[in-house]
């Protein structure tokens, strides 16, 4: 399908979906050139709107904004923000229906999310909601040269969006441009029938999680692929997402491609946070977030570092205000030469090797088990380990929904999935701690981890 026709493509496609999605992109491409002070007022004019939507329609925000002596007219300052106190995780969870307004838009949908974190977590969202995020990725994605409808391959696949893979589905991406090659589950044969099929394709983007395309790369390159071949063939960017991109796999991944890797950050249930520009800044989507820092341990303002506390300003559906995040970061405000007024973020930490390498030599991404672990109702927390190769460990800390075979389910799609000969257990635990710097690792596996240091 050339470019034009699939843009046209997904214009109705949002259209037919209630979502204004192409016209919140126009207001969005100016607005990153505007003045601070403007897009200020814009933030404290929606800031008042989504206060008094909250008050107004869901009885959890009522509680709050009565319990700390809030007037719903009374923000004045983007400063009134900091009187609220902080939404945890926790709370989402167990509030969830009471902070939904449910009339607020069209196609209400209850969706999980499919983020960095392994809490699972449920929320809601509506065709309102779903544009604001599609038009500020088709944004990010115009920084680094890509504009919709042209060929762009995901690199994905979670079970259930394959399993979703009938026609209508397989039409709609052939009508927008969208491939889709099954990053769950790599092994030497794999990366060679991808590597062949990206190169009829043709795409001009490829976009997948960092640990992937790491594989992908350290894969192809021991079986001699010529990854910077695709470059031939029209491939002009990698984008990434999900998960954290350290510098020395957007190095490996870029030199093996020969092209750029630009990453984006977001939280399904708070929007899309960070999308880098051409020159590597993951600018922040001021127009539709409020970002604070905090300390995680005080919960006091910082100004460095700090836990990042989002608020969402235009998810009228189900109001995020000052939600704790859980990931660390460093905002800045120091003007970046592409011209973009719009602020920054950088991720602190990084995480080391996030698979399970199986007996027969599969390496499965942890993505794969944060699916598993999500399709079994009442999994709050879990984590992978492997220490020892053929012993899969899968720790669970569960509340009042897991069912009395939820054990059993948990091994037998982890079986399915590894398709492998490795011992699985399932430990029930009371909590799952996070690792030093303040992230969850859903896979810990000293088997991969050594594997990657002598391949
Ligand atoms: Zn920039």
């Amino acid at each position: 399908m050339l470019p034009p026709l699939a843009r046209t493509a997904f214009r109705i496609h949002e259209r037919l979906l209630g979502r204004r999605s192409f016209a919140i992109l126009d207001e969005l491409r100016e607005s990153a050139a505007w003045p601070r002070q403007r897009r200020a007022e814009l933030q404290l004019e929606r800031l008042q709107a989504i206060v008094a939507a909250a008050y107004a329609h869901t009885p959890y925000w009522r509680e709050v904004i009565d319990g700390c002596g809030i007037r719903p007219q009374g923000i004045r300052s983007l400063d009134d923000l900091r009187r609220f106190p902080l939404l945890e995780k926790g709370t989402l969870r167990a509030r969830r229906d009471e902070m939904t307004w449910r009339a607020a838009g069209r196609r209400l949908a209850l969706v999980r999310t499919s983020g960095s974190t392994n809490e699972a977590l449920q929320f809601y969202t509506n065709s309102d909601r779903e544009a604001q995020i599609n038009a500020a990725r088709m944004r990010g994605h115009e920084w680094i040269g890509i504009r919709r409808g042209e060929r762009e391959m995901y690199f994905w696949g979670s079970p259930v969006e394959l399993s979703k893979q009938d026609r209508i589905k397989r039409i709609r991406d052939w009508l927008v441009n969208d491939g889709l090659t099954n990053g769950f589950a790599l092994t030497p044969e794999l990366v060679a029938r991808y590597f062949d099929y990206w190169m009829r394709w043709r795409p001009r983007c490829i976009f997948g999680y960092p640990n992937s395309l790491r594989l992908m790369t350290l894969i192809g390159r021991a079986q001699g692929i010529d990854l910077a071949a695709l470059k031939g063939r029209g491939l002009k960017v990698i984008s990434t997402t999900s998960e954290m991109l350290t510098q020395h796999d957007r190095q490996l991944i870029a030199g093996a491609f020969g092209v750029p890797v630009f990453d984006s950050y977001g939280l399904r249930e708070a929007g899309l946070i960070g999308h880098e520009c051409a020159l590597a800044t993951m600018h922040t989507m001021d127009e539709q977030l409020l970002l604070e820092t905090i300390d995680p341990r005080t919960l006091e303002p910082v100004d460095g570092e700090g836990e990042l506390v989002v608020t969402n300003l235009v998810g009228m559906v189900m109001p995020i205000i000052r939600y704790r995040t859980g990931d660390i970061v460093t905002l800045s405000d120091v003007p970046c030469p592409c011209g973009r007024t719009l602020g920054s973020l950088t991720i602190s930490g990084g995480r080391v090797a996030e698979f399970i390498v199986t007996s027969g030599g599969t390496w499965i991404p942890a993505y794969a088990f944060i699916y598993i672990c999500r399709s079994v109702p009442g999994v709050v927390k879990f984590q992978v380990r492997q220490d020892t190769p053929g012993e899969i460990r899968v720790l669970l800390a569960t509340d009042a929904n897991f069912p009395p075979d939820g054990t059993e389910q948990v091994v037998q799609k982890a079986r399915q999935r590894l398709q492998s000969d490795d011992h699985v257990t399932v430990e029930l635990v009371d909590d799952i701690e996070p690792a030093p710097s303040g992230k969850y690792r859903p896979v810990v596996s000293k088997v991969a981890e050594d594997r990657l240091k002598s391949p």
